[in-house]
């Protein structure tokens, strides 16, 4: 579990509500349901702590961790948009600058160059793309589901944090703090907690769908 910002990065602010915060109560929630199902969670932050994007990924990819799921709030400078977003990873966009994948070693490459790279990065994310965009949809139904709330849909991103895991990843963004109504349900626990209810269920349905509940 991935509670996005953090530390000297507070994310979106409005109505009084800062986005690392909210975030970071929502993950602990989300892993402690996940702890009631029976799954064990690792969060990347516990604390309000400044992370860099790249750190993130690297921390389940350590372990390695079954799925990375990241938690974001969102914002609208029109404050009538309002639901549930669901990201998974999108085709990369790889440039001159782009790294290897974290998977290889720059040994293992003798020219990289951005097709190269480019190549590597398609094979790294085709392997768990699919499983992603599955994972996303799965969350996006039980949250639409658990609290009447439009889901807006589910999206293909090149966030750093999602392009980098290399297991299924997805980033939840539940719900806009711009949005009065939406600002009003995030600042309650008992929406957050039944939000955090919703994500582990979406994640326990796609692990039962996927016939992976055992590990
Ligand atoms: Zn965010």
């Amino acid at each position: 579990m991935d509670a996005g910002h953090g530390g000297r990065d507070p994310g979106t602010s409005h109505y009084g509500l800062r986005e690392k915060d909210l975030v970071l109560d929502l993950a602990k929630r989300v892993a402690s349901e996940l702890g009631a199902r029976g799954m064990s969670a690792v969060l990347t932050r516990d604390r309000d702590e400044f992370l860099p994007l790249s750190r993130r990924p690297a921390i389940a990819n350590r372990l390695p961790a079954d799925l990375f799921v990241s938690v974001h709030v969102n914002a609208n400078r029109n404050r009538h948009v309002s639901g549930i977003e669901v990201y998974y990873p999108r085709e990369s966009q790889v440039t001159d600058a782009t790294a290897l994948p974290p998977s290889v070693r720059p040994s293992e490459v003798a020219l990289p160059t951005t097709t190269v790279k480019r190549v590597l990065w398609d094979v790294v994310l085709s392997q768990t793309r699919s499983q992603s965009v599955r994972l996303a949809s799965v969350i996006c139904r039980t949250m639409r589901e658990q609290l009447g709330t439009r889901c807006r849909g589910i999206r293909g991103a090149r966030f750093v944090v999602l392009r980098e895991a290399q297991m299924p990843a997805v980033l939840v963004e539940v719900g806009y703090v711009s949005n009065h109504r939406e600002s009003q349900q995030l600042a309650e626990p008992a929406y957050r907690q039944r939000a955090a209810q919703a994500i582990a269920d979406g994640i326990a349905s796609y692990l039962r769908d996927v016939g992976a509940q055992d590990i």
